[in-house]
């Protein structure tokens, strides 16, 4: 198993479940993908005697649970994170398909539909320690090329600031909220989606059109000297290993804008620009993560905010997983195909 390759892109697909909708109205008609979790298969079918596979590291059935998505998904990715390295989880599909359901589902009626965010911090807050240990988050949102600060909506144009040397990224204006319970971790997301909503009715424009992104700091204070040091080695390194070590890493979850082709008739004045700007980011990512599926040298963050942002939490030491998010909707056929292709040209 791979789950914890560095470098590499993992890629996940998720089908939704019809909706009742769906339901009625699809009836008759077959879905358009068939999918075989065990062989980690999808066909996407041409018509009604031929379909094309694809392989993906994990196919998710419509009767996957939230608990067995977050396992396959994010596990390996916040079990890195504690161990102090980088690590993104990215949810990428049309609008409508689970992409707030997989990441941002708070789940507080239902704990068994509670989503990748609150899974994640949960096991966070399960494993280190409140004493010497620290964890907190930001919360933003990316539109039109613009970082909105979701924690503080006075805050609407956050800079990237890159350290020269290490090449860490930080956003100096954004707020940043200590975390010591699951609790107010849940009340934070509620109050990020609520400014959220907001800020887009300000801008009237709808949230499938920009990107949410959570950080999550995790800084660990590890006593005694590292165990797999073996004993040869250790003795000289006794004195310096008696200062506690520091241990950093950092868990980026990315709700991205909806890949669907939106509508360019610009009926609603800026939506051409919104059209421009996400497939500018999208775009973006698509070729980074190609350029990490390839093993080249030239990864190129520059060209948006988005990949500028997860710089340092992709590609290098980080775990990066895709989680593709797909409904089965014969006539959602053909954006079904382009989430599917760009999932695979990340592997
Ligand atoms: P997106 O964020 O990609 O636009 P949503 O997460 O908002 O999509 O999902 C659209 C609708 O489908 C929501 O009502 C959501 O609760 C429901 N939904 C999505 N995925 C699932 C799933 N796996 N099981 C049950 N309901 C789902
Ligand atoms: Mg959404």
């Amino acid at each position: 198993d791979d789950a914890g390759v560095p470098g590499r892109v993992r890629v996940a697909v998720r089908l939704r479940p019809r909706n009742s909708e769906e339901s009625i109205a699809d009836a008759d008609f077959a879905d358009c993908v068939e999918l075989q979790p065990e062989l980690k298969r999808l066909k996407l079918r041409k018509n009604n005697w031929d379909s094309d596979t694809f392989e993906f590291d994990e196919v998710l059935t419509e009767f996957a649970s939230q608990k067995r998505v977050y396992e396959v998904v994010a596990k390996p990715v916040v079990e890195s994170v504690l161990d102090g390295y980088n690590g993104t989880v990215m949810a990428y599909g049309q609008t409508g398909t689970g992409k707030t359901y997989t990441l941002g589902f708070l789940g507080e009626e239902d704990t068994a539909a509670r989503g990748i965010m609150v899974r994640a911090m949960e096991d966070i807050l399960a494993d280190i320690s409140l004493e010497t240990d620290s964890v907190s988050v930001s919360y933003l949102q990316l539109y039109m090329e613009t970082i909105q600060d979701l924690l503080d909506p006075a805050n609407d144009n956050i800079s990237i600031m890159e350290d020269p040397k290490t090449g860490d990224v930080s956003l100096p204006g954004a707020t940043i909220v200590d975390i010591r319970d699951q609790q107010s971790f849940v009340e934070l997301l509620r109050l990020g989606e609520a400014h959220r909503f907001a800020a887009n009715t300000k801008l009237n424009t709808e949230s499938s059109r920009s990107h949410a992104i959570l950080m999550v700091n995790v800084k660990r204070h590890v006593k005694g000297r590292d165990p797999t040091l073996s004993n040869e080695n250790v003795s000289h390194m006794v004195k310096t290993l008696k200062a506690p070590i520091v241990r950093k890493g950092k868990l980026v979850v990315v709700d991205l804008a909806g890949s669907e082709r939106i509508d360019k008739s610009g009926s609603e004045g800026h939506t051409l620009e919104e059209a421009k700007s996400i497939n500018l980011s999208l775009s973006a990512l698509g070729k980074c993560i190609n350029a990490l599926a390839e093993n080249s040298a030239h990864v190129p963050v520059r060209d948006s905010k988005l990949t500028r942002l997860l710089r340092d939490s992709f590609g290098g030491t980080a775990r990066t997983s895709l989680i593709i998010t797909i409904g089965p909707s014969p006539r959602h056929r053909g954006e079904t195909a382009s989430t599917i292709m760009f999932g695979q040209r990340a592997m």
